[in-house]
């Protein structure tokens, strides 16, 4: 028998031993554990980029497409400086759990590339993923790998890939992937649907512990697509907002952030940033969010944030994450033995990626649904997810994230087995 893997990652290593717990809990097959544990394809390209400065600069860039057992890969693809080929497999695995608990046609990919986009051009940024789409696009396709935005990503580096696959192609492929601007085979509703989703299902938990959400307070962390709408949905079904970040910092008020006043403060900021917010905002700026009195923590900005050091701080004693991987497993030890409650990840930000499944059956059909219609398929689909793995939870009495896990992993398990092993 082949040994288990283990990473220095940290990111990987989370998502292979959460793996690992929740399979052999459900007891499923030691060839399928293997299998599983692996990426069915993984690729590195170098991204040269000629600077404003007339230098050269070489990016790293990757593609993992951890599963297509359910469909073609699916998965975003993030501008970090964090990013490597561990961390993408992490992410990769991830999605494709996510993709199953959704119900959604797809397996898991992720991708991405390692730079720092705040201090590029826009041109630089466009050469950078243009080259980066070309270098991967043999493996990209409708049925094959549908990349989607992820950090620091959004519509307008979907339409440079896009435009670079079509040309190389000869032909246009809206469906190759998701997260377009509506002007261009985007759908209306895509670009708020991950925090609409993350919102979707705090209600919910509320919902389900009579919790009238008027009485709630909540602090979102992070200001970007997922932590923005998360924070407007909420406030908009009456959550008190009292705290928000970004990387310039965080931001404080008891009586309730003015969600408005802080979209409008991004739209304005050159590099879409809270900056200054406190000057205008109402607030005070804090320390840490993470420590800030509220009733719900969501967050919203990147992963392992919640760690052995930071997890004594925090004082919701509910966090959704609305980030992929938050968490990290030290700190849920701590904060279960606190008794605080998480909705994992690929529960809770799935939204996303159901909501990038609308647009990519709407572009294979050439259809087009109204954003109302987009709205109650998403909200009806998060509700009848959290719902699933709420009952599961409770009736085997383990975590949210172990009953998501297992309930994900049984669909994938399922159609390994009838598909062969070896797909
Ligand atoms: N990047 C998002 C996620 O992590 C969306 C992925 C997608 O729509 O393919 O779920």
């Amino acid at each position: 028998m082949q040994e288990r893997r283990k990473s220095s990652n940290v990111l990987l290593n989370t998502a292979l031993q959460e793996f690992y717990g929740a399979a052999d809990e459900m007891g499923l097959s030691e060839r399928l554990i293997n299998v599983l544990s692996h990426s069915e394809r993984m690729m590195k390209v170098s991204i040269p980029v000629e600077m404003d400065d007339g230098s050269v600069n070489v990016y790293d860039g990757y593609r993992v497409q951890h599963s297509t057992a359910l469909g073609p890969s699916k998965g975003g693809v993030r501008y970090d400086l964090g990013v490597d080929m561990d961390e993408c497999e992490a992410l990769a695995m991830l999605m494709t759990w996510k993709c199953s608990l959704a119900g959604i046609p797809y397996g898991g990919g992720k991708g991405g590339i390692c730079c720092d986009p705040l201090t590029m051009s826009r041109r630089e940024k466009e050469q950078l993923t243009r080259t980066y789409a070309a270098r991967i696009e043999p493996i990209l396709g409708r049925w094959s790998d549908v990349p989607a935005p992820d950090m620091n990503t959004g519509g307008q580096e979907m339409v440079w890939m896009l435009d670079t696959v079509s040309k190389m192609r000869g032909r246009l492929e809206p469906a190759v992937l998701t997260g377009k601007p509506v002007s261009f085979w985007g759908s209306h509703g895509r670009n708020e649907a991950t925090g609409r989703g993350v919102a979707t299902c705090g209600l919910e938990l509320m919902r389900v512990l009579d919790m009238n959400p008027d009485n709630v307070t909540a602090a979102v962390q992070g200001f970007g697509n997922v932590g923005s709408y998360t924070a407007k949905t909420l406030n908009d079904a009456g959550v008190r907002i009292v705290a928000i970040s970004d990387v310039t910092g965080s931001y404080y008020s008891a009586g309730g952030i003015d969600i408005h006043r802080a979209f409008d403060a991004v739209k304005n900021h050159p590099k879409k940033l809270l900056e200054g917010f406190e000057s205008f905002g109402n607030c005070e700026k804090i320390d840490d969010i993470l420590s800030a009195e509220c009733d719900f923590l969501f967050p919203c900005a990147r992963d392992g944030v919640i760690n052995a050091q930071t997890a004594g701080r925090v004082k919701a004693r509910y966090i959704v994450e609305g980030a992929n991987g938050p968490t990290t497993p030290e700190a849920e030890e701590i904060l279960q033995s606190d008794g605080v409650m998480i909705l994992p990840d690929f529960l809770a930000n799935s939204g996303g990626v159901i909501g990038s499944y609308f647009e990519w059956a709407q572009n294979l059909q050439g259809a087009f649904w109204t954003e109302e219609e987009y709205n109650n398929r998403l909200v009806h689909i998060m509700k009848g997810n959290f719902r699933r793995v709420w009952d599961w939870a409770e009736s085997k009495r383990i975590t949210m994230r172990r009953a998501a896990a297992m309930a994900a992993i049984q669909r994938v398990a399922e159609v390994c087995e009838m598909r062969g092993t070896f797909l």
